[in-house]
């Protein structure tokens, strides 16, 4: 079958489906494989839960022409995908960076729907199979489909950016993240830039944060770009009015006052205007679309419970994000701050160095009280409580409750520091 037959297919049957524990009525079925599963073998499941047709790679699996056999499932999909993005009219706005990618993806979606018909990357689906399922998400009407794109080696966001052909796109920071992958901040600089070689090659359009100096030396010679700036009139301005806890900034002499915590949002919010700023989007509409987006997933929330203010950023943690969490909580108004810390990972050779940065910079802000979680914090040397493991650290606030106050909760995404909560 043709990658134009395989379309043409696809449009009859717009929804695909990947695991047959979530297959919809009338779905293409791609028979993916993984380290553990061989999608080949439950085919026959997806068309008997409601499937279409089933794409897969191995033909014996094949008992009926609802089977459609192709050389390679992932690689099909992906050209599918890039055949689609082609054939749609949308606008591709792509970004990626080491940390806010989604909650920028997200502010960016609230702002351009004010005027456009948009499709967003679902959740954190950024990876060689997120991004061409959100390119196979496009309809018929949508204008401007924003696509996150998460790397954590080399040439991943080349071969994204391959798939997706963005005609825009945005990186939110070069920082400390995957660092194991990349090999180095160096690593992650060139890493995340291929996102720019893929524009600049393009003749697309690049958005940028102006007061990021490598942004700005990287695109020093580039023209068709778009940058924002709290203090350099050549740029888009856009003051910062502060975090109480909350980050409040102006625009244009417009106040905005938002619901998400920590300084580090900033940035984000600011790409989310200066979009809405290229793309006509009216300025009450980008106040109203940035004051009503409320972060989900463990990610810098504001909750209260049982006397306690928690800060919960238990969604992911590495050096950059957790240097700008303390700092952040440190400067927050509140009687006692207790902070619950976790591992950081995927640091490769500069893991002990990394966290004892952090357990360093806890003493040095001070704070009332401060819990460090997981192998790689009990390595540190420290005077601050320790704790191998998560059960440890239960075992012993079992004993010694938690004074109540403000508490900064944040670690990797595989501490699972939300369990916290129950604790409390
Ligand atoms: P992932 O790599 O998991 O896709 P992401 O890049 O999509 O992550 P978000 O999920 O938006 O990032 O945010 C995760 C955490 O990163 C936030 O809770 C916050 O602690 C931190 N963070 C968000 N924005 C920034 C920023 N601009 N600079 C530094 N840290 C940030
Ligand atoms: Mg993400």
């Amino acid at each position: 079958m043709t990658m134009e037959e395989l379309h043409a297919l696809f449009l009859e049957h717009p929804k695909i489906c990947t695991d047959t524990r979530k297959i919809t009525e009338n779905c293409m079925f791609f028979a993916l494989k993984g380290p553990n599963f061989n999608g080949n073998a439950f085919a026959q499941e997806a068309l008997d839960k409601g499937a279409a047709y089933a794409v897969i790679d191995e033909k014996e699996f094949k008992t009926s022409d609802r089977f459609v056999v192709c050389e390679d499932v992932l690689g099909t999909l992906q050209q599918l995908a890039t055949y689609h993005r082609n054939y749609s009219k949308a606008k591709i706005v792509s970004l990626t960076g080491s940390n806010g990618k989604t909650t920028t993806k997200e502010l960016i979606n609230a702002v351009i729907s004010k005027k456009y018909k948009t499709i967003a990357t679902q959740g954190n689906l950024n990876n060689h199979i997120g991004v061409p399922l959100t390119l196979l998400s496009i309809k018929e009407d949508t204008e401007i489909t924003i696509v996150e794109m998460g790397a954590n080696h080399q040439k991943e966001i080349e071969f994204l950016c391959s798939i997706a052909q963005p005609d825009f796109g945005y990186i939110t920071n070069f920082g400390k993240a995957h660092l194991e992958g990349f090999g180095g901040v160096e690593g992650v600089i060139k890493g995340k830039s291929e996102m720019y070689d893929y524009l600049m090659a393009n003749d697309n359009y690049v958005f940028f944060n102006a007061d990021d100096d490598i942004q700005k030396g990287k695109l020093a010679n580039y023209t068709k770009k778009m940058g924002f700036s709290t203090n350099d009139p050549n740029y888009y301005n856009i003051k910062f009015l502060g975090v109480d806890p909350f980050v409040s900034l102006e625009a244009e002499g417009t106040q905005i006052q938002t619901q998400l915590v920590g300084k580090y949002n900033f940035p984000n919010c600011c790409a989310a205007i200066l979009m809405g700023k290229y793309f006509n989007v009216p300025i009450d509409d980008i106040k109203s679309a940035i004051e009503a987006y409320q972060p989900q997933n463990n990610r810098s929330q504001l909750l209260s419970k049982n006397g306690f203010d928690i800060v919960l950023d238990a969604y992911n943690a590495n050096p950059t994000s957790m240097k700008a969490a303390l700092e952040n909580f440190s400067l927050m108004d509140a009687q006692r701050k207790t902070l619950i810390i976790g591992d950081m990972f995927e640091l490769g050779d500069t893991a002990a160095e990394e966290h004892q940065a952090i357990a360093d910079v806890v003493i040095e802000l001070g704070f009332d009280d401060a819990y460090l979680v997981g192998e790689n914090f009990h390595g540190t040397h420290t005077k601050l409580k320790k704790f191998k493991s998560f059960d440890d650290l239960k075992a012993y606030l079992s004993k010694n409750p938690l004074k109540k106050g403000a508490l900064l909760i944040k670690g990797s995404r595989g501490m699972a520091l939300e369990r916290v909560l129950d604790l409390l």
